[in-house]
């Protein structure tokens, strides 16, 4: 993997994994830009929510579409556009532990859970290419279910 976005691998987004049209459409330019959202040189200027935390190997943001039942919705994201978990140091993987660890202290007595998708994002439900690891506290009288996808769709939907 390179730094350099003009070597970025392609595809950055699996459109149909879109669940809202303003975000499918955001998505369709920025593949045309050839924009990863979550590259550190791309994220300021295309994702709206602010960086909030910033590491050797991760930074944490709030997801600009937060999954609905969520209290809070955090993305933490490795510098590298990297597609898989694997990719990254053990030492990404401590300070990963590390970043948990503190917004779980941020968000009790919520209850907190954590989904990352790696891999090729067309077989695992992900829409943007670049790793990313989701990190949400739960109320404990939710509204309604939180669902993660973590697969492609099958057939039948
Ligand atoms: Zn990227």
């Amino acid at each position: 993997m390179s730094d350099d976005a003009s070597e970025l691998p392609l595809p950055l987004y699996d459109i149909s994994a879109a669940r809202e049209d303003h975000q499918r459409e955001y998505m369709e330019q920025l593949t045309a830009d050839g924009i990863c959202i979550f590259c550190p040189e791309s994220v300021e200027s295309h994702h709206r929510e602010p960086i909030d935390w910033t590491g050797e190997y991760w930074y944490v943001t709030k997801n600009d579409y937060p999954y609905a039942g969520t209290v809070a919705h955090y993305l933490i994201v490795p510098h590298r556009h990297v597609t898989s978990f694997d990719e990254l140091p053990d030492e990404a993987g401590a300070e990963l532990w590390a970043i948990k660890r503190m917004l779980k202290a941020q968000l009790a007595p919520l209850a907190t859970a954590t989904v990352e998708r790696s891999g090729d994002m067309h077989f695992n439900g992900g829409s943007v290419a670049h790793l990313h690891t989701h990190f949400v506290a739960l109320p404990a009288e939710p509204e309604k279910t939180v669902r993660f996808k973590v697969s492609a769709l099958a057939p039948s939907g």
